[in-house]
């Protein structure tokens, strides 16, 4: 197959949405905003070996090409509308292919995203999409509105990608029962995108939590020129870490709780006043939204170990130049 055939047969669909005015074929797509809304554009690179293991599933591997890109959207508080999809491949296999775009589509159904542009050509496994979402004009939730006093909140729970991880490369075992749950959140995370949506309004900042708890917040806090401090027993995770926590395995469960990467639940801060909002929210999507913490004036981030004492050192977040 060549680039073009590769197209055709696996990205090429026609226009579904009435504002995409020329979808994938043309040089670029055209797409017409509606009156009074926005567009929140963002782009997210998935390298093999790097972000995701040689020889991975490649429907997951679709799935969480684009998760990635609808959880930073929801962390803007965007609906997402559309997506554009580069990739190289060492060698254009059908079957492959297929899968990989059954797992991309079946999500991208899901929240109704429409496909509109993309590139492929020959290279080692990396994908990369451009994700675009649409808010009310002047209603994105950005890392910078976080003010002393708000109340921080995590969605979901913390830490089971980073344990999986840990279990697959052999550091740490767990009940084998509880793998296929643990290996779930690694390999096809949920964007919390209804919830982004509805925290417009409501949140005073936000991001999703894509490279660790404490490297995530502090862009919070860089971002609000502010400070906070969170307690590590109100922090939700499963049980199978809250155990290994109590363990001799404790400073690898404290990694994964507040250092691993790949949650892809949000954190956000809101005043105290917008709290039975938040508690009416986590009802109404079923999500639970749990307090960590509190914004503070002075600068740094404090954690408070289970008997309230401050934690001298922390583990240190993600970063793919470290
Ligand atoms: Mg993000």
């Amino acid at each position: 197959m060549n680039e073009f055939e590769v197209i055709e047969r696996y990205f090429r669909r026609p226009p579904r949405n009435g504002d995409v005015r020329i979808g994938i074929g043309d040089d670029g797509a055209v797409v017409a905003p509606a009156a009074g809304m926005e567009y929140v554009l963002t782009v997210d690179m998935l390298v093999e070996g790097r972000h995701f293991a040689a020889g991975a599933d490649p429907r997951q591997l679709g799935h969480k090409t684009l998760a990635v890109n609808l959880s930073d959207l929801a962390a803007m508080g965007a609906l997402p509308r559309f997506v554009l999809l580069a990739g190289a491949l060492p060698v254009a296999e059908p079957d492959w292919l297929q899968a990989f775009m059954r797992g991309f589509d079946a999500l991208a159904a899901q929240y109704d995203v429409e496909l509109i542009g993309g590139d492929t050509t020959r290279g080692p496994r990396t994908f990369c999409v451009t994700a675009i979402g649409e808010l009310p004009a002047g209603t994105a939730i950005t890392r910078g509105g976080a003010n002393p006093g708000d109340t921080i909140f995590v969605s979901g729970r913390l830490g089971d990608a980073a344990l999986a991880l840990a279990v697959a490369g052999r550091r740490v075992e767990v009940d084998p029962m509880l793998l296929p749950a643990l290996q779930r959140r690694l390999d096809a995370p949920e964007p919390r995108v209804a919830l982004g949506v509805a925290l417009r309004g409501v949140a005073s900042s936000a991001l999703d939590v894509s490279d660790g708890l404490t490297g995530d917040l502090r862009h919070i806090l860089d971002a609000s020129r502010v400070g906070a401090t969170i307690d590590l027993a109100a922090i939700p995770c499963s049980d199978a870490l809250r155990a290994l926590a109590r363990g001799p395995q404790r400073p690898l469960a404290l990694a994964c709780l507040l250092a691993g990467g790949d949650d892809y639940e949000l954190c956000f801060t809101a005043t105290p006043a917008m709290r039975e909002r938040v508690d009416a929210l986590a009802h109404a999507l079923s999500v639970p939204l749990t307090p960590i913490g509190a914004i503070t004036a002075e600068p740094g981030l404090a954690i408070r170990d289970e008997h309230g004492a401050p934690m001298a050192s922390l583990p240190h977040a993600f970063d793919h130049f470290a």
